[in-house]
């Protein structure tokens, strides 16, 4: 048996069901075919179908530049990944199967999917080599699997800057206690070891690679510079993305020109969060 544990959204967005039969309802998209586009990073535009993971060893709470502040966007694969979705992997294929299309790219994403390498690695297999299609995985650069690694193709890093702390007052905010991830999320949202693994194994094979850096406060680029860049060897600029902090427009619009001027200043690239201007902060989107 290799059940995956997937948030809610699961495959999305599909118009089929595992047997290749329409479903009862148009997806969360208001669109009447199956696929997205992907919202984030150098293939943002590209249209794709995404597979969302459960479960995350990270919960992030940010602080945006007017001091209020905004927690991980898809808080049901992380924070509250309880209410969670465990599919077969032949299930998964199926869906991604009947609902593919003309698309060629999927994404695999979360909370953290590596946290599930064991199992996410034969489906992957199948997806690389029944289907032929090009996988992105989006992970926080925590945990590196070599069992997943060998099929994909784009690996999204975003590692985590000290802004994603769980303070405090972040917490007493959302009213939530410490525990479990909440309490370690500071000790283990930066691992170089395993971010050098990612760039290693990507100049090794050849295989596509963004650094994609969660921006929202005006001097995170000199934590991206001295406590990520400085310890990092062999990466490219051009991999380097500043990505605004925010999950609704309203919150985009305090941090995305302060943002695109530091990726401007630095040499870096600007990355959008394209589906939140075409769709809003919704899921299954
Ligand atoms: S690492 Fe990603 S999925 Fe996990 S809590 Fe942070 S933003 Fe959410």
């Amino acid at each position: 048996m290799n059940k995956i544990v997937l948030a809610n959204e699961g495959v999305f967005p599909i118009t089929k069901d595992k047997e290749g039969q329409m479903l009862g309802s148009i997806p969360a998209t208001g669109m009447k075919t199956a696929g997205t586009i992907q919202g984030e990073g150098k293939l943002a535009g590209v249209p794709s179908l995404f597979i969302r993971l459960a479960g995350c060893n990270l919960r992030c709470m940010w602080t945006l530049p007017d001091g209020s502040f905004c927690r991980c966007d898809t808080p049901y694969a992380s924070f509250e990944a309880e209410q969670d979705l465990q599919l077969e992997e032949e299930d998964i294929f199926a869906l991604v199967k009947h609902n593919i299309g003309n698309l060629s790219h999927v994404v695999l994403t979360g909370g953290e999917p590596m946290l599930q390498h064991k199992h996410l690695a034969v489906l992957a297999q199948r997806l690389k080599k029944e289907l032929n299609l090009h996988l992105s995985i989006e992970t926080n650069g925590t945990i590196f699997a070599d069992d997943v690694a060998q099929h994909i193709d784009l690996f999204s890093i975003s590692p985590k800057l000290s802004n994603s702390n769980p303070s405090p007052k972040k917490l007493a905010t959302y009213g939530l206690k410490q525990n479990g991830p909440l309490t370690y999320h500071a000790e283990k949202r930066r691992n170089i070891e395993v971010l050098q693994k990612h760039i290693n194994f990507c100049n090794a094979s050849g295989k596509e690679l963004q650094l994609k850096f969660v921006v929202g406060q005006p001097n995170d680029y000199v934590e991206i510079k001295e406590d990520f860049l400085a310890h990092l060897k062999n990466w490219n600029p051009a991999d380097i993305l500043l990505m605004p902090l925010g999950a609704t427009p309203e919150e985009l619009k305090t941090t995305s020109n302060m943002v695109a001027e530091m990726a401007i200043s630095n040499g870096w690239r600007y990355a959008p969060r394209l589906h939140i201007d075409l769709f809003g902060p919704k899921a299954g989107v």
